[in-house]
C-alpha cells in the first residue's frame, strides 16, 4: 500500500511540477511517536501516532486496533488523511494512529487500560488544536469516550474536541455513524448528474458489509431507490440475488454479528464471485488491495467505489482505466468520515449541538464540491481518477 501511494504521489507531483524537496517532503512525516504500552498484566503492545502534515489546520486521523497495525502501515494511512482533508477543502492536515493488538484477546478491563495508556504516552503531542484522533477499525465510541476522560483529567481541557467518534451523550456529532457510507452515495451520485445519468436505475454489489458498506447500501435505498443491491459480502463469503436484497434488512443481520454464510436469501458466493459480478457499480468497503494484479481481469463493473483505503492497487487502477472502467478514489468517496468528525470538532468548540438534517447537509456540500473539481479536472486534463485526486489535494496542500 505505502509503494502504490507513492507511486501515485510521484504522478501528481510531477503532473504539478512541483520538484525534487516537495515530492521527498510529501512522503515524509512531521513526526513519528512510536512507543510500548504495558499493562498491568505484563503484556506488552507496540503503539503509534503519526503525525504527517498540519500545513491546514490540526492533525486528524482515526485510531486502529488491529494485530497486523505497522508503522509503514499507519504513515501510508497518515499521508492519505492530509490528502483527504485538503482533497475535500477541510481546514484540517493528516494523521494515523493505531496499536498492535487484537482487541478480542483482552478483558473490557485489559481494553480500556491500554485505551487510557496510550493517551498517557502521547496527551502531549494531541489536543484540539494541535492533533484530534479519531475512531478506525475496531475502536468505537466506548474507546473514544475513554480517551476523552484519560485526556481530560490529564490536561484539564473540557472541550471534549480533543477527540471526534464520541458517543452523542459525551458531544459526538449526529450523522457520524453513518458518514462514509452516506458520503460515498453521494460522491457517485454526484459523479452520474455530472455524465447526465442521475436518474438511471443501477445494480451494484458491497464487497465487505460492515459500517461503511452497510450505511452505503441503506443511504442509497434512502436516496437512489432506484438503485438495487444485488449482492453483500463479508470477510468470509456473500450473497447474490438478482431481484435485489433489503438494505435495512441485510445490516440488521450483520448487526447480529451474523455472517452471510448462514444468510438463508440469496445464493452463497465467495468474494472473489463477487468481484467478478455482472453489476454496474462494486462498492470496495473491506480492506486495501482487494482488487489487483491477480482477480483485475475478471472485474466487470463500469464504476468502482474505493470506500475503503486503496482497495484497487496501482497496477489494477492502470489496467481498469485503459479499459474504460471509472473508479472514484478513496481520498474523496470516502472522506464523509472525516467531514462528518470536524463538523463535530466544529460543534465541541461552539458548544452546540446540531440537527441530523443540518450534518447532512454540510456533508452533501462538500462531497458535491469535491466530485465536481474532481470531475472537472478529469474532463479537462484527462488524466487518471486517482492521480486527479492526489493533484487536487497537493495544490490545496503547496499552491494554495
Ligand atoms: P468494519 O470492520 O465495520 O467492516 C469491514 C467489513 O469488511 C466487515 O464486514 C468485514 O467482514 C469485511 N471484510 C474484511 N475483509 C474482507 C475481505 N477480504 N473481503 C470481503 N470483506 C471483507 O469496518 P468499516 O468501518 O466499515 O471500514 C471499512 C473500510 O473502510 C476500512 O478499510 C476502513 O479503513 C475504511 N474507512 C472507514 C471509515 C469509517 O468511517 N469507518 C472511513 C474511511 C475509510
Amino acid at each position: 500500500m505505502l509503494d502504490d501511494t507513492h507511486r501515485f504521489l510521484d504522478l501528481a507531483v510531477a503532473r504539478l511540477g512541483l520538484g525534487a524537496d516537495i515530492q521527498k517532503q510529501v512522503k515524509k512525516a512531521n513526526a513519528e511517536h512510536v512507543f510500548r504500552i504495558e499493562l498491568d498484566s505484563g503484556k506488552k503492545f507496540d503503539a503509534y501516532r503519526v503525525q504527517h502534515n498540519n500545513a491546514r489546520g490540526p492533525y486528524k486521523g482515526g485510531i486502529r486496533y488491529h494485530h497486523n497495525v505497522k508503522l509503514d502501515e499507519v504513515k501510508t494511512l497518515a499521508t492519505l488523511m492530509s490528502l483527504k482533508t485538503a482533497a475535500v477543502g477541510l481546514p484540517l492536515g493528516g494523521g494515523k494512529g493505531g496499536i498492535a493488538v487484537n482487541p478480542r484477546e483482552l478483558s473490557p478491563e485489559e481494553l480500556e487500560e491500554l485505551t487510557r495508556k496510550y493517551v498517557r504516552g502521547l496527551h502531549q503531542h494531541i489536543g484540539p488544536d494541535q492533533d484530534v484522533p479519531a475512531p478506525d477499525v475496531n475502536t468505537n465510541s466506548t474507546i473514544i469516550d475513554w480517551m476523552v476522560d484519560e485526556y481530560e483529567q490529564l490536561t484539564g481541557d473540557k472541550s471534549r474536541a480533543s477527540f471526534t467518534g464520541k458517543s452523542i451523550p459525551n458531544g459526538g456529532s449526529l450523522g457520524r455513524d453513518a458518514a462514509t457510507g452516506r458520503g460515498g452515495v453521494l460522491c457517485l451520485t454526484e459523479w452520474l448528474a455530472l455524465e447526465g445519468q442521475a436518474e438511471e436505475s443501477l445494480t451494484y454489489a458491497v464487497q465487505g458489509f460492515g459500517n461503511v458498506g452497510s450505511f452505503f447500501a441503506t443511504t442509497a435505498k434512502e436516496l437512489n431507490p432506484k438503485w438495487k443491491l444485488v449482492a453483500a459480502s463479508d470477510s468470509a463469503g456473500g450473497v447474490f440475488d438478482s431481484n435485489g436484497f433489503d438494505a435495512e434488512e441485510l445490516q440488521k443481520f450483520k448487526d447480529g454479528r451474523g455472517r452471510f454464510a448462514d444468510y438463508e436469501k440469496g445464493k452463497q458466493i465467495t468474494n472473489e464471485e463477487l468481484l467478478a459480478l455482472d453489476v454496474d457499480v462494486l462498492v470496495l468497503a473491506g480492506l486495501e488491495d482487494a482488487v489487483n494484479r491477480d482477480n483485475m481481469k475478471s472485474v466487470k463493473a463500469k464504476y468502482l467505489v474505493e470506500m475503503a483505503n486503496s482497495p484497487v492497487t496501482y497496477d489494477a487502477h492502470e489496467y481498469l482505466e485503459k479499459n474504460g472502467r471509472i473508479i472514484l478514489p478513496d481520498i474523496i468517496a470516502n472522506a464523509g468520515g472525516v467531514i462528518v468528525s470536524y463538523l463535530e470538532w466544529v460543534q465541541n468548540r461552539a458548544s452546540e449541538s446540531w440537527s441530523k438534517t443540518k450534518v447532512n447537509q454540510r456533508l452533501a456540500k462538500y462531497m458535491k464540491s469535491a466530485t465536481n473539481d474532481l470531475y472537472d479536472y478529469v474532463t479537462e486534463n484527462h488524466t487518471g481518477m486517482k492521480e486527479s485526486g492526489f493533484v487536487l489535494a497537493l495544490k490545496k496542500l503547496y499552491e494554495d
